[in-house]
């Protein structure tokens, strides 16, 4: 079973049991060359067990694995790891830690001819050439993931896995390694597959976003996408902060505890409705239809916690304009609403 013919991995319906657990459970996912995916998913939804099976650490019960064109596994095949030309990174890294940072860089390149020229390509690009005789605990955890992404790098693998590569890293070194690792990734042409829990960094990472529970892939879109449109409510929730209403739509119009409001879809009756806080727009009204209730003020933007008539209480997370206070009365305008079945 093989993809499109610029697909640089292709899995096909892959399961994987653990005595009782289906880590993976009729897993699919495709990806383009040269395409940065973030494979996001809650804990335990199998993001791993995936990584690990495309870089054939582990073997599914069944299913298909299509590599730049190369059936890597299926039923009777299985190609070893080190012959799929794979460069993955580690959630700890691993480095070698009795290796220079220039070691660790040309690891997988040992005996070719290439290897000083290619490992100062890769230290230049990962902005290490300084520190290319500094051993890795001389560097600091930023430090640790730029060697560790170069040596992956180094072999012009087809394709780049890294598992959480963000999580040792604390929140002001996330944002700078989230950029320059996508930097580096785009600079190499590489295609990449980066696993996550987290929605900021697949969302701010990614070309395309894969959303994963449950050993499968619920969705797989362009981030911004994954974010106005998400396919089910729970992808909704798992990707941002989401207000669910209850709704009863007609054509055009569907009807919520805040109001009537717009809509395009080609469903009628009772709804599910699902709005964005930052979709929700309070206007101070004397005889407003909702309460303000609480406030969190963070100078760029603001949370204001809104009472309705029948008690329901709602966020809504705006600029910062026209002053607008705890016990003041509003009235609420929406950019757009999203219904799902109820
Ligand atoms: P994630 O990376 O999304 O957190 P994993 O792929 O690590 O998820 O795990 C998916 C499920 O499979 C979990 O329920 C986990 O406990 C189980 N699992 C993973 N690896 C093993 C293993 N070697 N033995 C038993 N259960 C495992
Ligand atoms: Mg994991």
């Amino acid at each position: 079973m093989s993809g499109p013919a610029d697909s640089a991995v292709h899995c096909h319906r892959l399961t994987k049991r653990y005595a009782t657990v289906a880590a993976l459970d009729g897993f699919d996912l495709e990806i383009r060359q040269g395409e940065v995916l973030s494979l996001l998913g809650p804990s335990g939804s199998g993001k791993t067990t995936a990584l690990r099976s495309i870089a054939g650490f582990e073997r599914p019960d069944a299913g298909s694995i299509t590599i730049a064109g190369t059936t890597v596994t299926a039923d009777g095949v299985f190609v070893a790891p080190e012959r799929r030309a794979v460069g993955m990174v580690f959630q700890d890294y691993a480095l070698f830690p009795h290796m220079t940072v220039e070691g660790n860089v040309g690891y997988g390149l040992r005996g070719t001819n290439q290897a000083p020229k290619r490992v100062a390509e890769l230290l230049d690009l990962v902005g290490l050439t300084p520190a290319r005789d500094r051993m890795p605990h001389e560097l600091s955890g930023g430090e640790q993931q730029r060697v560790a992404l170069a040596r992956a790098l180094a072999p012009h693998p087809k394709l780049v896995l890294l598992d959480e590569p963000f999580s040792n890293l604390d929140t002001t070194l996330r944002d700078r390694m989230r950029r320059d690792v996508r930097r580096i990734l785009k600079e190499a042409e590489a295609t990449a597959i980066l696993v996550t829990h987290d929605q900021e960094d697949a969302l701010s990472i990614a070309d395309v976003v894969a959303v994963m529970k449950e050993g499968r892939v619920l969705q797989t879109a362009p981030p911004h996408v994954i974010y106005r449109r998400p396919a089910t409510p729970w992808i909704a929730s798992f990707v941002g902060e989401a207000v669910m209403l209850p709704g009863m739509a007609e054509r055009g119009l569907v009807t919520t505890p805040l109001g009537a409001f717009p809509h395009t879809e080609d469903r009628r009756g009772e709804v599910q409705v699902m709005v964005r806080p930052e979709w929700i727009h309070p206007v101070r009204a004397s005889d407003g239809v909702a309460v303000v209730t609480d406030q969190e003020y963070y100078g760029h933007d603001q949370l204001l916690l809104l009472e309705f008539p029948d008690g329901r209480r709602v966020e809504s997370r705006t600029a910062t304009g026209p002053v607008i206070n705890i016990g003041d009365r509003v009235d609420i305008g929406v950019d757009e609403v999203l219904i799902f079945p109820a």
